[in-house]
């Protein structure tokens, strides 16, 4: 039986992971995988999750089980990061899941219980791996314009036009900030008026919230999910803790539904616990311990906020750069919009072919549609980049 298995689409970005590393070039760079890089392309294990694991290990008296819903402290921490004040407490239950992927997955699963003929609706472009879950669950899915390949920007004109077409009970998935892949992002405004649609339509919105703190600083970040989450009567929203917090392989998610009061809370948390219990019983505790540590403890929470700075400002730095080098390469203002842009990620606006070039020509990695991974680029390697963008830009 197992003997008719197909063989499953390699992952892109893996893909490419092992091209760079088979890459016998000494002058090349990675600019493909989504992982946080310093000045020295190490992804450091930040100071608060170091302290804090110091004192895990000093003070943990078991590792038997926790509740399904996992540590109590970490889903009240990231209730409180993520949504503020914006809705009460008692109007959200929320689970720990294995990363902000494991959030997505039972988010997707939640939806299909409440509403066997959803239809999720993704923005297009959206993280790829949003639609290859959806496909793998049968979800049907429909796409919603959203970034312009000719200013890089959001077509937000064409956001809502496609959305006129959502049915009552449709689910509507977000980017909280810092829009993977292309880095363009709504305004505060913009995400107001999507609220009003999503309401007049009875839809629903997802969040997909992976970059808390990567954009403009922490509350920022956060400001166009508390809109949402507050104006709509009901919503969901997925969380991940491994790039803010640098626990990558630890695994560290929140999914959180936000009932219209109280009483259907209970419900939602019920259901919440009843699929991690399907799917893989008990959350991973390890990760989701540190941070709800460290968001309870004032000296440690400072300091992770003050080593999150360093990274989201080193960030915008290698941004500003990188646009300022572009202009004076290419004598115009093309580029400029790699500065506006929020987060990790840029999409360049390139065709597969000069992605290839910068490639073969210049040792240089990205995913195949031009998003390149900005904590990947140094001070030197910037001039590096912005050389072969202006290169196969000409040809
Ligand atoms: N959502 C988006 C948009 C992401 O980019 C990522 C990470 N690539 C995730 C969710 C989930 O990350 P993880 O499962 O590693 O927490």
């Amino acid at each position: 039986m197992l003997k008719e298995l197909q063989p499953q689409p390699k992952d892109k970005i893996l893909m490419l992971m092992e091209m760079f590393k088979a890459d016998p070039r000494e002058q090349k760079v990675d600019l493909g995988v989504g992982v946080y890089k310093d000045a020295n392309g190490v992804t450091p294990v930040m100071r608060a999750i170091k302290a804090a694991e110091k004192q895990l290990w000093e003070t943990e008296t078991t590792k038997s089980y926790t509740g399904l819903a996992g540590d109590p402290a970490f889903a009240a921490g990231m209730r409180e990061l993520v949504l503020g004040d914006a809705v009460p407490a008692d109007r959200v239950a929320a689970a720990a899941t294995p990363g902000g992927t494991g959030a997505v997955r039972q988010a997707f699963d939640l939806v299909r219980m409440a509403n066997p003929d959803v239809t999720v609706w993704v923005s297009a472009p959206t993280w790829p791996n949003h639609v290859s879950i959806l496909k793998h669950m049968g979800i049907p899915t429909r796409e919603y314009r959203y970034f312009d390949d000719e200013t890089c920007a959001v077509d937000f004109d064409g956001m809502v036009a496609d959305l006129d077409g959502l049915k009552a009970g449709d689910v509507v998935l977000l980017h909280g900030c810092c829009h993977n892949p292309t880095g363009a992002n709504l305004t505060l405004p913009e995400f107001k008026k999507v609220a009003e649609i999503l309401n007049a339509k009875g839809a629903i919105p997802m969040i997909d919230i992976a970059y808390q703190g990567f954009g403009d600083g922490l509350e920022a970040d956060a400001a166009g999910v508390r809109h949402v989450v507050s104006a709509c009567p009901e919503s969901l929203v997925a969380a991940s803790c491994s790039k803010n917090f640098g626990i990558y392989r630890e695994r560290a998610g929140v999914l959180m539904a936000i009932q219209e009061d109280a009483a259907k809370t209970a419900v939602a948390q019920g259901t919440l616990n009843h699929l991690n219990r399907q799917n893989f019983s008990f959350p991973p505790d390890h990760g989701a311990r540190l941070v709800g540590m460290i968001l309870a403890d004032d000296a440690l929470k400072a300091d992770w906020m003050a080593e999150l700075e360093e990274m989201r400002l080193g960030m915008l730095k290698l941004r500003e750069q990188l646009a300022e080098e572009l202009r004076k390469l290419t004598g115009s203002d093309r580029f400029g919009f790699i500065a506006q842009h929020r987060g990790m990620f840029s999409r360049l606006g390139l065709t597969p072919e000069q992605v290839e070039k910068m490639r073969e020509d210049h040792g240089i990695y990205m995913v195949g549609d031009s998003r390149f991974n900005v904590a990947g680029l140094n001070e030197k390697t910037v001039p590096l980049l912005a050389k072969a963008i202006a290169a196969v830009d000409k040809v």
